[in-house]
């Protein structure tokens, strides 16, 4: 089998002047997940590896770069799961942990569990050694601005509450194994201990070797309610292409609860798409030794992945 990793930096619209960073964030993160792949490591490696990138990327809304919640802190939900077995780990709103992702993954194969939340999850972290850093390492400027601008009473919630940022990465390896992970922020201002559907199996992401793996991103409550991830899924196993998948889900996310997102999918058999309802979305996909990236609709910006190596 060959190696094919997609990733994207989250569904929503993107301000100009910051676009070469999500470019160059989603191609960096691409790259480190397909040289795994390249040297014989797994799906699951590779999607974690990939995550971590862009959680330490400050343009991201994950990790280091998150929104912020109604009081000004940062809570984040992240989720990862193996297409070989259907084992998934998730963490809800966890504060302090540089890479929510890597906690996901522990859930999964430490704990009898599927999802740890909050201080639950912060003891567990504990435990397993996983140092914790101040609250404020993971805040920038620009999240503490649109916390602020989001508190005015004129505000639009519906719109300005997407936290576009959030990041994953769905991967099959040499041996044929898809793996998918997902980490964010959550959303704008959200409530204090609100969960989102990253952290939840099905709805964030979900991998499945006898079909393919999706990470999903866009606004959570929404995406709950249509389980994205799992329904993209379902449309796979009945027949369709990622491509098809992809947009028949998102256009009843649409129609039925007038909600907007982005995912990243692909099939057991290596074929991928980039998909999404919002203006942009950030993504990049590495197959056959090519990198392909976008933002736009339509848009797809392709190299060599030895020239993607020299420029990144
Ligand atoms: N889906 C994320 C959430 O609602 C936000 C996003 O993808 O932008 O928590």
């Amino acid at each position: 089998m060959k190696p094919v990793i997609v990733v994207h930096g989250g569904a929503g619209t993107i301000v100009k002047e910051k676009e070469e960073g999500y470019r160059t964030g989603v191609k960096q993160a691409a790259l480190k997940g397909y040289n795994i792949l390249k040297n014989g490591g797994s799906a699951l490696d590779a999607v974690e590896e990939a995550v971590v990138v862009l959680e330490d990327n400050p343009y991201f809304n994950a990790g280091c770069g998150s929104v912020l919640n109604e009081k000004g802190d940062v809570e984040m939900d992240a989720i990862i799961m193996d297409g070989r077995n259907l084992a998934s780990g998730a963490v809800s709103a966890v504060r302090c942990i540089a890479n929510p992702i890597k906690l996901a993954r522990l859930v999964m194969e430490k704990t009898d569990h599927l999802l740890l939340t909050d201080r639950g999850a912060s003891l567990f972290a504990k435990a397993q050694g996983v140092s914790e850093v101040p609250g404020e390492m993971l805040v920038t400027d620009r999240s503490r601005e649109r916390w602020r601008a989001n508190l005015k009473p004129d505000s639009n919630p519906k719109v300005s509450q997407i936290g576009l940022g959030t990041v994953g990465a769905v991967a099959i390896d040499s041996e044929g194994n898809v793996a998918c992970a997902t980490s964010t922020g959550g959303i704008t201002n959200k409530m204090v201990g609100r969960v989102g559907d990253t952290a939840c199996i099905g709805s964030g992401g979900y991998a499945d070797n006898l079909v393919g793996a999706t990470s999903t991103t866009g606004h959570g409550e929404s995406i709950m309610k249509v389980v994205l991830a799992r329904l993209i899924m379902h449309h796979m196993e009945q027949g369709m292409t990622p491509e098809e998948a992809a947009d028949t889900a998102l256009s009843y996310m649409k129609k039925r609860v007038n909600g907007l997102g982005g995912v990243i999918v692909i099939s057991k058999s290596g074929d991928w798409t980039a998909k999404f309802s919002t203006n942009q979305m950030s993504w990049a996909a590495v197959k056959d030794e090519q990198m392909q990236c976008g933002i736009y609709h339509g848009e797809n910006q392709a190299t060599t992945i030895e020239e993607a190596r020299v420029r990144l």
